[in-house]
């Protein structure tokens, strides 16, 4: 096989579709966020990055960045390995701590990532528990629907935050077989916020355990950033809740948290935890400053949902179409991907503006967008600049405007 030329035949296909990834050589500016330096053709220049997930800006908090140096110089760079070999230190230690209370729970588990806590701990407990039959939401991220993939158990996937869906579904399934019902809090592309209660009280009823992801709203809901389940008070009937530290928090990682001996069980079988190497101490330590800030301050949570709202405004205003939710992701809808991905080079090139195109399979055909994610630090000013560019856009372009 001439693998070289079916390499380049694949990519071109992606590129006549339109959804050939592009990422822009972005510098961040810790104390400038959402400004950063764009390494373009012309030369380094500023943007102002309007689709981060560093929702709350705490990838430059100063506390986090002093808690990171104190760690780096502390501790040394790295972890040193796995944490069965030599890996676990007392800053995964106290950050476990921490995340367990965030969450109420009698304790946690750090991972690399959000994806890879999905991932081994959905299919750890699917392959592990004798006869489980994974209940998934139609929307669940990739990381979940690859770890239950892996798990090889019996799946049904319910339709989109349905209740009456899962409950037909678990109603014809044998009731003697243990059932484990995954689902997300706030989705991270319509911005759509899940009837976490409604699934509590269907779990019960049919004696199924609830895995909730809640890596777009941990820092960000609840009085002290413990997500949507903190907020609705509902964080001890959800058996794991799972989160990251990458966004609301501003560092890397993920985890989960339930009781200890469900910990426990996922430490002690999940390759993707045991085999990899543990995040570098000072990763830790910026995570425990921020959940800690967080947990005490609401500051940045207020802010941001009134830059929410007033960008909100100004699109209605403007009459450019964005997806109604109850969250803080305001998705610009387009509905094509070479459309879609010509608005964001051209708010780069012509606007200074930073939004990367949403296309397929991140979100179906026909549902193209840009997925606009305002910040505690966009200003009044930052909001009319991205009102008029893409108001200039539509106008010209004569696209579909809001009714
Ligand atoms: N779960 C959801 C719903 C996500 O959207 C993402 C990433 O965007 C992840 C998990 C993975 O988290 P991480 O970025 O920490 O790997």
């Amino acid at each position: 096989m001439d693998f070289e030329s079916f390499f380049r035949e694949e990519l071109d296909g992606l590129r006549r579709e339109g959804r050939y990834r592009v990422f822009a050589d972005l510098e961040r500016q810790a104390g400038r966020f959402p400004l950063a330096t764009y390494h373009g053709l012309g030369g380094p220049r500023d943007v102002t990055v309007w689709c981060s997930n560093d929702y709350l800006g705490m990838g430059q908090h100063p506390k986090v960045l002093a808690a990171m140096h104190d760690a780096l110089d502390g501790s040394g760079a790295g972890a040193g390995g796995t944490r069965n070999i030599g890996g676990t230190n007392h800053y995964h230690v106290l950050l476990e701590r921490e995340l367990a209370d965030l969450h109420g729970k009698e304790a946690a588990l750090i991972f690399n990532s959000g994806y890879v806590s999905n991932w081994a701990s959905l299919s750890t407990l699917a392959a592990r528990i004798p006869g489980c039959i994974v209940l998934t939401d139609g929307l669940n991220h990739a990381s979940m629907i690859e770890g239950i993939r892996h798990s090889r158990a019996e799946k049904h996937i319910f339709a989109h935050n349905d209740p009456a869906d899962l409950r037909r579904k678990l109603a014809a399934l044998d009731p003697n077989r243990p059932k484990l019902i995954a689902f997300e809090s706030v989705y991270s592309m319509d911005g759509d916020i899940a009837p976490v209660r409604e699934f509590c009280d269907i779990a019960e009823e049919f004696g199924a355990m609830t895995y909730i992801d809640e890596v777009h709203a941990v820092g960000l809901y609840g009085a002290r950033g413990g997500g949507i389940s903190e907020r609705e008070g509902l964080t001890d009937r959800l058996t794991l809740i799972q989160g990251t530290l990458a966004k609301s928090y501003g560092v890397i990682g993920g985890y989960i948290t339930g009781s200890a001996a469900l910990c426990d069980f996922i430490r002690s079988f999940a390759s993707g935890f045991i085999f990899s190497s543990s995040l570098p101490p000072a990763v830790a330590a910026g995570a425990i400053a921020a959940i800690r800030h967080l947990k005490d301050s609401s500051a940045e949570r207020e802010r941001q949902q009134d830059r929410v709202a007033a960008l909100r405004a100004k699109l209605d205003a403007a009459g450019i179409p964005h997806l109604a939710n109850p969250s803080h992701i305001v998705p610009v809808m387009v509905g094509d991907a070479q459309a879609c991905k010509a608005i964001s080079d051209e708010l780069l090139d012509r606007f200074d503006i930073y939004v990367q195109p949403i296309n397929y399979p991140t979100v179906p055909r026909g549902t193209e967008r840009l997925r606009i994610t305002p910040s505690p630090f966009h200003s009044d000013a930052d909001i009319d600049a991205l009102v008029a560019a893409l108001g200039a856009i539509w106008a010209r372009d004569g696209l579909k405007r809001a009714a």
